[in-house]
């Protein structure tokens, strides 16, 4: 038997696809993931309240989020198997998706791998995890917790210049822990930092430890050429290093820009390859958002039913 969809991954991206598709009589096949590239539900298991996604005024856990998603897709259909893709053939057609106990053929094929936010793993990192330290000043930059306080950035980059110039809404002061003596921001960027009065940059400077009771107070921070260690009294510490988009499994099989993120075709999710679609953070550097990647997971089930329904390959369709 083949499939005629199969979704890789369930965060808001994989779980949208699998509601969209699902009510397009598509019955999806979702591999919900187990432990590569995060956990099932995806990021937002891992933090507390989520502010910002449209429709939960007072907010929602992300957990609770995630599981609401999971039975609006179980409603519509979605056949969700909690296991990992291994291995994926998009040589052949029907393409071939393999699993840890299960191996499909199918018609079609959306990636919702999404990517993981690099952390640095210092001493107090787990206990202050959503109690201070977060990877996302957009989606945590508002709360009471660093309402007129100092926060610090970690990162040189233009999201670590794009986050603290974001955090001088909420906070006093922010600090920009930069590792080497030049920011890889752009020169625009660097500019608007450098003229911010709020924003102060400490060179050579790395965090390695976090300090507080229940809430972070206060981080630990290396020089790196004097190997000096310094307190820095803040309640936020913001990780600005980067993404790793979880794509190991398709390099070969489908077209990486120089970062690993999947390419889609202009304002599409189409790959490059006919019939595989990309949604979310897996294939977007720069949103990076749960209402971007539900959109994207939109896209790709429209995408995928009209390619289908034009190539007439449904399963029911030839079973009819
Ligand atoms: C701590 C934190 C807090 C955040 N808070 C907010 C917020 O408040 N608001 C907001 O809008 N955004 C927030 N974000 C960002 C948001 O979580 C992401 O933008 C969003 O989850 C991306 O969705 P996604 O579906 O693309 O991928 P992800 O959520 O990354 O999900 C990827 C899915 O793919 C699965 N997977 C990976 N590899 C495989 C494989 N080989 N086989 C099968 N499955 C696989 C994983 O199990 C997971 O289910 C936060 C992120 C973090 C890290």
């Amino acid at each position: 038997m083949v499939e005629n969809l199969v979704i890789i991954g369930s965060g808001p991206a994989g779980y949208t696809a699998a509601i969209y598709a699902g009510r397009a009589q598509l019955q999806p096949l979702v591999f919900e993931g187990f432990s590569a590239g995060g956990v099932p539900g995806g990021q937002l298991m891992t933090t507390t309240e989520v502010e910002n996604f449209p429709g939960f005024a007072k907010g929602i856990s992300g957990p609770q989020l995630m599981k609401e998603m999971r039975q609006q897709a179980l409603r519509w259909g979605a056949n969700l198997i909690t296991e990992d893709v291994v291995k994926v053939d998009f040589r052949q057609y029907p393409f071939i998706v393999r699993a840890n106990e299960k191996e499909v053929r199918t018609f079609g094929v959306i990636i919702c791998t999404g990517a993981t936010a690099k952390r640095l793993h210092i001493l107090g990192e787990d206990e202050f995890w959503n109690n201070g330290i977060s990877a996302c000043a957009i989606c945590d930059g508002a709360s009471p917790l660093f309402l007129n306080a100092e926060v610090a950035v970690v990162g040189g980059g233009d999201s670590a210049a794009e986050e603290a110039l974001y955090l001088t809404k909420y906070a006093t002061k922010v600090h920009l822990l930069v590792r080497r003596e030049q920011l890889r921001a752009s020169k625009t960027m660097q500019e608007r930092l450098f003229a911010h009065p709020q924003i102060k940059i400490h060179w050579h400077s790395i965090p390695i430890a976090a300090y507080g009771d229940e809430v972070l107070q206060e981080v630990k921070v290396q020089n790196a050429i004097a190997q000096e260690v310094w307190q820095l009294p803040v309640n936020g510490l913001f990780y600005a290093i980067g993404h790793t988009p979880n794509t190991q499994l398709f390099q070969g099989q489908i077209a990486l820009d120089a970062r690993g993120y999947i390419e889609t075709r202009g304002k599409s999710t189409a790959t490059n390859i006919e019939g595989v679609w990309a949604a979310g953070d897996v294939q977007d550097s720069y949103y990076r958002q749960a209402i971007t990647a539900a959109g994207t997971g939109c896209m790709a089930a429209l995408e995928a039913e009209r390619w289908l329904s034009e190539r007439k390959s449904l399963r029911f369709l030839s079973a009819a």
